[in-house]
């Protein structure tokens, strides 16, 4: 069986997370949510019984996509595309670096707007300058869907597409 991801809307139908098929099924026999689609063709089979995998669930939730405040490093990469915002270069793991646009010493603070992902080579040639990021637009996403986009790689073409429809812009960017 592929590995099948279940996307968690909140009560007003904004998706808040992602869980894997089980906790799906789990959830919807214990009548905890509100199975809105189905996958089109993978069921999950025991000895006398099949059934079909939810792939889109509402539960009654006031869980919002808010975004917290406080960034984490792995958020700002994660807005970034992984993309130094200077050069544009996309970084493996240890080239990330994280860059005040403000540096620290002139006030520069820990927030989405002044925290973007640079390449190690950038980051020391800027130095206590301030450079205008070029390749992201340092702004607080309204949410960031961190587990979903450590999970979208693995999930089937046809999950994406019942996915689509549920999903905001910078959501479905990271889809395609
Ligand atoms: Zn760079």
């Amino acid at each position: 069986m592929k590995k099948l991801f279940c996307l968690v809307l909140n009560r007003a139908f904004l998706p808040f997370d992602v869980i894997p098929w089980q906790k799906a099924i789990t959830l919807e026999w214990l009548g905890r949510c509100l199975v809105i689609e189905h996958h089109p063709t993978e069921k999950v089979r025991s000895p006398s019984q099949e059934f079909p995998v939810p792939i889109v669930i509402r539960v009654s939730s006031i869980r919002s996509t808010v975004v917290m405040d406080r960034p984490t490093r792995m958020m700002i990469h994660y807005r970034d595309n992984f993309k130094c915002a200077y050069c544009g270069k996309t970084l493996r793991d240890h080239e990330l670096t994280i860059d005040h646009v403000v540096p620290r010493s002139r006030g520069g603070r820990w927030s989405w707007e002044n925290l973007v992902t640079s390449c190690i080579q950038c980051n020391r040639s800027k130095n206590q300058e301030i450079w205008i990021p070029r390749y992201t637009d340092p702004v607080k996403p309204r949410f960031l869907f961190t587990k979903y986009l450590r999970v979208v790689k693995g999930v089937d073409l046809e999950t994406r597409e019942v996915w689509k429809k549920h999903l905001s812009g910078l959501q479905k960017k990271a889809l395609s």
